[in-house]
């Protein structure tokens, strides 16, 4: 399973590479067909905002409610470590292609 590069149209992105290849904030990676740089859109940046929303009320949740400071700090290292998964994995399975805004 293949990635089409929004600039070629050829299959060239592993889902892999396109997770590497960021959102619409960073530059975006070349595809290894044409060289014009692609990266993740919109809905990479709606479905971290979304996770990153729940995983702080998570924190602050744990943090406010957990009685035994060790085992509420290991909950928080947890949570932060399954919203970057999840977002990594958006960006692996979800959403398309497209052109960076920034360019340099
Ligand atoms: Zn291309």
């Amino acid at each position: 399973m293949k990635y089409a590069c929004p600039h070629c149209g050829e299959k060239v992105f592993t889902p892999l590479q396109k997770a590497l290849c960021g959102s619409l904030r960073s530059r975006g990676k070349p595809c290894p067909h044409c060289g014009k740089r692609c990266c993740n859109g919109m809905g990479s940046i709606y479905f971290s905002a979304a996770v990153s929303g729940i995983a702080f009320a998570a924190v602050i949740a744990v943090y406010l409610f957990a009685t035994e400071k060790l085992y509420s700090s290991l909950i928080i290292v947890g949570i932060i470590v399954l919203s970057l998964v999840l977002m990594f994995v958006y960006d692996m399975f979800f959403g398309k292609l497209v052109e960076p805004i920034r360019t340099r």
